[in-house]
């Protein structure tokens, strides 16, 4: 009855998008290139399937010969595309499941905390317990799970049954769709209604105006008024983007830029990664299709390696800028000039209400536009004593307010990653042990490494009765709003680079934070409401230790990668560049010793070809010395996968609570004393790739499947510019023992400058350089190895109870002068 198939193709083809948007076949590539789903991309992979079912149909009635080739090759490329999710999907389910502990629950002398590991559940909770939580945890998961389930997927692929599924009228995938469709229309609906409630809202003509008139403008309002979101978008709907141009985002934080593009992509309705993408060092999601871009802050700054002039941008718009990061502030150097040869081109720079005046003059008198935002009093609460333990303070905190306060959710601000997970291990045990007795606690952890779909758990609606507590470091501050906060528990920490430059030593603190911050903090409870800040800190300190304001990273960092990237740029007068504050010229000198001593300048201060390969590099300049090192030695391959473990360290090993002896003697088998830390992470890598890349093998052995997959994109990225930069022309297979030396030594050519030596009592290190003393972080494979190794060059230093080197490599003496003869000339 069907006699032209044409027709019966674009029938179907006609009906499919009538009824739904067809997968757009550049965002499923993308997809699979993706380890994780955001719920956006769940939708696709629906449609997907529909449309798969659908070309099955067409294949049965019109036979497989009669598509095109084009046509055949889509539909093997959809399917091929299809069941690699699906078997994502079952892998990440399967990880879920599991869980990790973080690594710090040591004292000071690196013995495991008793009291913190009492505290934990499973020293009073018996194991059947546990294993019941754990079954009703993944009976609500796949509850919650809305995916397909794997017999249908396997009807998809039997055509036999295809036909009938298609024709039957109470299709049940079908149903579904529309369903989605159905939430999908309501939620574009809310969008649209929240878009207009915000106060840039009624701005929005006025804004465009200012811009258009203006080619410098600085906005200021208060956090959640629209700025990051809206002021793109306006941007856009005013024309800036029609020659083909793109607008600029830059973001502070990684975190934020991820969070912001999904957000926006969702309002205009599109992918991320098609008209709105970002990029974050080492991922970037962005395409030609792109208009509106996030990025962190250091992004766009290399950028300018390759578009000196952002060409492709009409407009960018530097927000967060009173945070007042390095990459923002050399920026706002860079942009100054591009303004003065460009009158075409529009620089927004977004402001919490801080500093605005001080971005004004700095732009030669910009007008500041003000975004009028509300703000609700907020009651502020202080310890009547010192805390000894904020972690523990802020646990007991949060379920005060849980029991004892009106509805409302909570935001808590600590320091990192570690103490996020360490908090969220907690709030969940005691949840556990409470049970029933207490209402619902909804704990949504945010940091950089957490997959995107968990991260989107923040910004969910509370369910009703339930309490929702946010548990963030000060990206919640100003660049991350989250409605419904009611209570702020603030530790009064944050953790910060500092660098001084009288050792040239930089290392990672937990420091009191500013009263600025505190304040912004506060704030965060006021926005919808009245609200209530609790400080795990007294009245006392607020008032006489905390600064007045954070200070600005260019003063307390290690100027080295930006020097680089400012050399390569051509600009050689550091000393007159114009900074919004100007570093020391201590800083600077520091700076610029450190990369003569790679190698990077000549005796004139010259750029090298080494110091502009180093520049090209997307990480700091001693790692890129490293990288170029292992050349000339041949054992490229081999350091680009210590450098690639080496981005992800922290996060490889992992200790479910239930076996963690188990764990460690898994662990054990990894580990290289000879080779220190970074060997060891080799032989975590190779082991990975030997075993196909393995899931299973990961579980059996104790080591964090995600984060392995990320350790592999950032190699895959990095192998592609050694690989352009002609790096790996000289790789020949070295035996074991060469290879290790080999590895050692590119390590030594970038890292000289941490070197650390063991002190004469043998209990301590000291640097090599300024006889500072450092200790090995516990959980250095290297710690409490007897005897100690002589002499070490850590990869970071951490600064909590002491100075510790946090993942160290031994090494010999006689490097350091072959790689650094200058460096240590005077030993
Ligand atoms: P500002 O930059 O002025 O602080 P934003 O543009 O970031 O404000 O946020 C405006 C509003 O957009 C917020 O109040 C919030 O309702 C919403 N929003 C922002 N990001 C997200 C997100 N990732 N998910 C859901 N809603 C968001
Ligand atoms: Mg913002």
């Amino acid at each position: 009855e069907l006699d032209d198939p044409t027709e019966l193709r674009l029938g179907n083809r006609i009906r499919l998008e009538n009824d739904v948007p067809r997968a757009n076949f550049e965002d499923l590539r993308r997809i699979s290139r993706q380890e994780y789903l955001s719920k956006r991309e769940e939708r696709q992979v629906l449609l997907l399937q529909a449309e798969l079912q659908d070309f099955e149909w067409e294949i049965e009635q019109i036979g497989w010969d009669r598509l095109t080739t084009k046509e055949q090759q889509e539909y093997k490329f959809k399917k091929e595309i299809f069941s690699t999710i699906q078997e994502r999907w079952e892998i990440e389910q399967d990880m879920e499941t599991h869980y990790m502990l973080p690594d710090d629950y040591f004292t000071e002398d690196g013995k495991i905390d008793k009291k913190r590991k009492q505290d934990t559940l499973h020293s009073k909770y018996n194991d059947t317990a546990v294993v019941d939580w754990e079954a009703d945890q993944m009976r609500k998961a796949v509850k919650a799970d809305t995916r397909v389930p794997e017999k249908e997927y396997e009807f998809v692929f039997d055509s036999s049954q295809a036909v009938e599924f298609v024709s039957d009228p109470v299709d049940v995938e079908r149903e579904r769709l529309e369903e989605l469709i159905a939430e999908e229309e309501e939620r574009i609906k809310t969008i649209d209604e929240t878009r207009k409630s915000l106060p840039v809202y009624q701005y929005r003509d006025e804004l465009i105006k200012a811009v258009q008139e203006h080619q410098v403008l600085i906005v200021v309002g208060e956090t959640g008024s629209g700025k990051t979101t809206q002021l793109p978008q306006y941007l856009h709907e005013a024309g800036f983007t029609k020659d083909g141009k793109k607008i600029g985002c830059t973001q502070p934080r990684r975190v934020a830029a991820m969070s912001v593009a999904t957000r926006v992509a969702d309002e205009i309705g599109t992918a991320v990664g098609d008209k709105v993408g970002y990029t974050i060092r080492f991922e970037d999601r962005t395409s030609e299709r792109t208009i509106l871009k996030y990025m962190t802050d250091g992004m766009l700054l290399r950028e300018f390696l390759t578009d000196p002039e952002l060409l492709s941008y009409s407009a960018i718009m530097i927000d967060e800028a009173h945070e007042r990061t390095l990459s923002t502030d050399v920026l706002l150097g860079l942009l100054k000039d591009i303004v003065a040869y460009r009158p075409d081109f529009k620089l927004l720079i977004s402001s919490a209400t801080m500093n605005a005046q001080k971005f004004s003059d700095f732009f030669d008198g910009a007008p500041i536009f003000n975004i009028p935002g509300r703000r609700y009093p907020v009651d502020i609460f202080y310890t009547s004593q010192p805390e000894a333990n904020c972690l523990h303070a802020a646990i007991t905190t949060v379920f005060q307010i849980h029991l004892q306060q009106d509805p409302g959710d909570i935001l808590v601000f600590l320091t990192g990653q570690d103490e996020i997970e360490s908090m969220a291990d907690n709030l969940a045990e005691t949840c556990l042990k409470l049970g029933d007795q207490i209402p619902e606690l909804v704990i949504c952890p945010i940091y950089a490494n957490l997959p995107s779909d968990q991260q989107r758990l923040i910004f969910e609606p509370t369910p009703e009765g339930a309490r929702k507590v946010v548990l963030a470091t000060n990206i919640a501050e100003t660049s991350l709003t989250i409605d419904g906060i009611v209570y702020v528990v603030d530790t009064g920490f944050v953790k910060e680079n500092v660098f001084n430059p009288s050792t040239g030593m930089e290392s990672l603190e937990v420091k009191p934070c500013s009263k600025a911050s505190a304040d912004q903090r506060a704030g965060r409870a006021g926005r919808l409401g009245p609200g209530k800040c609790y400080r795990l800190y007294t009245k006392w300190a607020y008032l006489n230790e905390l600064a007045a304001n954070p200070t600005p990273e260019i003063l307390r960092s290690s100027l080295a990668s930006v020097v680089l990237l400012l050399l390569s740029l051509g600009i050689t007068d550091l000393l007159n560049f114009d900074f919004i504050d100007k570093p020391a010229p201590d800083t600077l000198i520091k700076a610029l010793e450190l990369i003569y001593a790679l190698g990077g300048l000549n005796e004139n201060g010259e750029l090298t070809k080494v110091g502009r390969r180093m520049a090209e590099f997307p990480t700091e300049p001693m790692m890129a010395k490293t990288l170029l090192t292992s050349s000339e030695l041949h054992c490229c391959q081999a350091v680009l996968s210590v450098v690639a473990m080496l981005q992800e360290a922290g996060s490889i090993f992992y200790r479910p609570r239930e076996r963690k002896e188990q764990a460690d003697k898994a662990r054990q088998q990894f580990v290289q004393t000879l080779g220190g830390d970074h060997l060891t992470l080799l032989d975590v890598w190779t082991k990975f790739v030997e075993n196909g890349h393995s899931v299973q093998w990961c579980r059996d052995n104790y080591v964090q499947y995600k984060s392995l997959l990320r350790v592999r994109s950032i190699r895959e990225q990095l192998e592609r510019m050694c690989e352009r930069m002609g790096l790996l022309d000289n790789e020949t297979d070295l035996e074991h023992d060469r290879l290790v030396v080999g590895v050692m030594k590119s390590v030594v050519a970038g890292f000289f400058v941490n070197a650390a030596q063991l002190s004469k009592t043998g209990d301590a290190y000291r640097t090599m350089k300024k006889n500072q003393a450092v200790w090995i972080h516990p959980s250095s494979v290297l710690f409490g190895l007897k005897p100690p190794p002589k002499l070490l060059i850590y990869n970071e230093l951490v600064l909590t109870s002491k100075e510790f080197m946090r993942t160290c490599i031994p090494v010999h003496e006689k490097w350091l002068r072959e790689y650094a003869p200058h460096y240590y000339s005077d030993k």
